[in-house]
């Protein structure tokens, strides 16, 4: 069994989770969390446990109470609402998506189309939405791509969620690129580190493995986009979210088992997971280190020390 490395919690959800944790520590629960903090049930499930109450709609939230956006991001409508209620808001948003959301204002101020690529229905592309709702265009494949039409095609600019395959995302901004040359790209790619990291060690795994598991949930996107970079080369590979959703037949004929995680699947599930396939396999494990990843990002100040 080979696991792939890096995989599971990135920056982003450490911060988020850290930030709900400290917030129970200093305010005492309950603190309200707006959406799933990240995609993740046994992450949601444990803050729940330590006094989180997750809300969909912040008017389920009371006034004046703790409250914290997810790290997917919310748009500038819920900032506002959170301050018609008086909540005391802090902002778990991870700051790679915040980048985006300024470079969404900056393009909106320089009045350009925006074209946002990604899923149209995922909590991120709707905050990110929100930054320009009169400009933004959400593109999610290349025959959008090739249909979209503008009022000035010399102002256009794109963007993208941060959580999207690489690959899919090139052949769409080929599409974009060719059909307006005057369009304007972020300085630095959306697309975030821990998803390219974790997409070039499953294509690394998916070199040395018959079947990959990627351990993660139905709602993340990076978990669902390994699972297709895997698939994609030709690899068999099963999103699950912990080892009860295992199932023995697709490892019947396997001979090596390659196992990942989406960014926010926590390590403990995935060893359990690799220690019931060790201890039922007798298979011996080895990391594929594919980039030591080293970022962090700071809390709010106020949780800070
Ligand atoms: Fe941030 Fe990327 Fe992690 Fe999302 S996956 S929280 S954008 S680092």
């Amino acid at each position: 069994m080979i696991l792939a490395s890096p995989r599971g919690f990135c920056a982003g959800v450490v911060r988020a989770i850290d930030i709900v944790e400290r917030a129970l520590t200093r305010f005492g629960p309950p603190v309200y969390v707006k959406h799933a903090i990240v995609h993740n049930r046994f992450v949601v499930e444990r803050l729940e446990r330590l006094g989180a109450v997750f809300v969909e709609e912040l008017d389920e939230v009371p006034p004046g109470a703790t409250t914290i956006f997810s790290a997917h991001g919310v748009s500038p409508a819920a900032y506002a609402q959170a301050a018609g209620r008086n909540l005391d808001v802090l902002d778990a948003t991870c700051p790679l998506v915040t980048k985006v959301h300024m470079e969404a204002r900056r393009y909106d101020a320089e009045g350009c189309s925006i074209f946002l690529i990604g899923h149209r229905d995922h909590v991120e592309v709707q905050g990110t939405l929100g930054e320009a709702p009169g400009r933004t265009i959400v593109i999610e494949n290349p025959e959008e791509a090739e249909r979209v039409q503008v009022a000035d095609p010399e102002r256009v600019a794109y963007l993208t969620q941060t959580t999207l395959s690489l690959d899919d995302t090139a052949e769409i901004v080929a599409v974009l690129k060719r059909r307006f040359p005057a369009l304007r790209q972020p300085r630095k790619e959306d697309i975030c580190y821990a998803t390219q990291n974790r997409q070039r060690a499953v294509q690394a795994l998916a070199g040395e493995c018959d079947v990959i598991l990627v351990v993660g949930s139905e709602l993340s996107s990076n978990s669902n986009r390994l699972v297709e970079v895997a698939g994609a080369l030709g690899v068999p590979a099963y999103l699950i979210e912990s080892r009860e959703g295992l199932n023995p037949e697709w490892l019947e004929t396997a001979t090596r088992i390659g196992v990942t995680a989406g960014a926010s699947a926590p390590e403990e599930v995935v060893q359990d997971l690799v220690d019931w396939i060790a201890q039922r396999y007798d298979a011996p494990i080895r990391e594929l280190e594919v980039i030591l990843e080293d970022t962090r990002f700071p809390l709010p100040p106020r949780l800070a020390d």
